[in-house]
């Protein structure tokens, strides 16, 4: 077959939370826009996710992606909202609040030293000791010494986020394109970029965006490309539909649960570099279901209704990239969400498409996940 070739301002590749809140924060502009996927939207990390929206539980110093975070927190309610408006999808975005629970000395001196240096920051938080932990969540175990209250974090039900955004898309002239899988980013003369796909079309755009989460060095870019690993996530789902406690718990080393409005309560972590495979295993999901013994052990006799497991897109230094290549200012990454892809949004939706509409890089919050950092 003869290939073709078709034309654009704006080509984002891959659909999932970071590439579909990218085609979000242009929908209003009069600019022709292409969003490709190659497989399912939100791939193995958006459909993956817990949700959780927690910029402090998530941080160990201040620093600029603490502070994207919680700018991207303070943008959910409305984002969430105009989403929800225009595709009628609810994607259940609960104020719940987060609980960090220590059940050791150790655990508690960290859980101290945390709350230390975010109280001298000003953030909003709250320490619980043991008894008051009992009084206010029975749910909990009485093995619980202390914990971190942080009252403004929340979550999302990821996928059905991104199915809400593909649905309000669909009511804009941004143009979905899914089996459409990109093999090949070329430069063209007149400051135009190629996208070439595996059934060898091109799609000649001013400026392509790269949001293929965990799978951008499996393209061919020009160089230099940001290292991207992928960072496999187990996780599970039980049904406990009388389950009164409504907060996110997090518990040591990197457990958490998530009591989701629909009766299931989410329970995850693992964190593994297995490349791009995707398996649930024994013993990985006893690393984070053991420890619930001390934190909430009714949680381990709920009815198992799933699990799955994903791939978060991690660079070396942990940080998301975001910006235009170092050589090729009309070709912009935006991945390396890693675990926050999903708080993080927003604010790389609105900041990315700043970026792409001004056509400098403006925005100095930016320049910390510069891609240039990479050369
Ligand atoms: C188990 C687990 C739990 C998590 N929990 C949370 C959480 O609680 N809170 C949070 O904020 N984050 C969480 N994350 C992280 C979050 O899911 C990711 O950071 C985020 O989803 C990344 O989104 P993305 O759009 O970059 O990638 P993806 O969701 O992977 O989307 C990329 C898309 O690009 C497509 N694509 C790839 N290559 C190509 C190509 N060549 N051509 C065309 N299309 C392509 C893929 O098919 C996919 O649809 C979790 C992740 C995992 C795995």
């Amino acid at each position: 077959m003869e290939s073709r070739t078709t034309d654009w301002d704006i080509v984002i590749v891959g659909a999932g939370i970071i590439g579909c809140s990218i085609a979000w924060h242009l929908r209003q502009s009069s600019l022709r826009i292409l969003l490709v996927e190659r497989a399912e939207p939100g791939g193995l990390a958006t459909n993956a996710a817990a949700g959780i929206l927690g910029p402090l539980n998530e941080t160990s110093s201040p620093g600029p992606l603490l502070d994207l975070m919680q700018e991207s927190l303070a943008m959910y309610p409305a984002f969430v909202d105009e989403v929800q408006r225009s595709s009628g999808l609810s994607a259940d975005l609960v104020p719940s609040g987060i609980l960090s629970v220590a059940t050791s000395q150790d655990e508690m001196k960290q859980l101290l030293s945390r709350w230390e240096w975010q109280k001298s920051e000003g953030k909003d938080l709250t320490f619980l000791q043991a008894d008051q932990v009992r009084k206010e969540f029975p749910e909990l175990s009485k093995d619980i010494l202390g914990a971190i209250h942080y009252p403004h974090e929340s979550h999302v039900f990821a996928p059905r986020l991104l199915k809400g955004l593909l649905g309000g898309l669909g009511r804009t002239s941004v143009v979905f394109r899914s089996g459409t899988s990109i093999r090949k980013i070329r430069p063209e003369p007149k400051n135009e970029m190629t996208a070439e796909t595996s059934h060898g079309d091109r799609i000649r755009s001013r400026q392509i965006v790269l949001t293929p989460g965990a799978y951008l060095n499996e393209m061919e870019v020009p160089d230099p490309v940001p290292p991207i690993i992928p960072a496999n996530g187990q996780i599970l789902s039980v049904r406990i539909p009388d389950f009164s406690l409504r907060k996110v718990v997090f518990y040591p080393e990197k457990g958490y649960f998530v009591p989701k409005l629909d009766g299931t309560v989410v329970i995850g972590a693992t964190e593994e570099t297995v490349g791009f495979q995707t398996r649930v295993t024994p013993r990985g999901i006893m690393e984070f279901l053991s420890p619930l013994e001390h934190v909430c052990p009714r949680l381990l006799d709920a009815p198992l209704q799933m699990t799955w497991s994903g791939l978060r897109p991690k660079t070396p230094d942990c940080l998301p990239v975001l910006g235009s290549h170092p050589h090729y200012p009309n070709l912009v990454f935006a991945t390396g969400h890693y675990r926050n892809g999903i708080l993080l949004a927003p604010v790389t939706g609105k900041k990315i498409a700043r970026l792409l509409l001004a056509g400098n890089p403006g925005d100095s919050s930016l320049l910390p996940f510069s891609p240039a950092r990479f050369i």
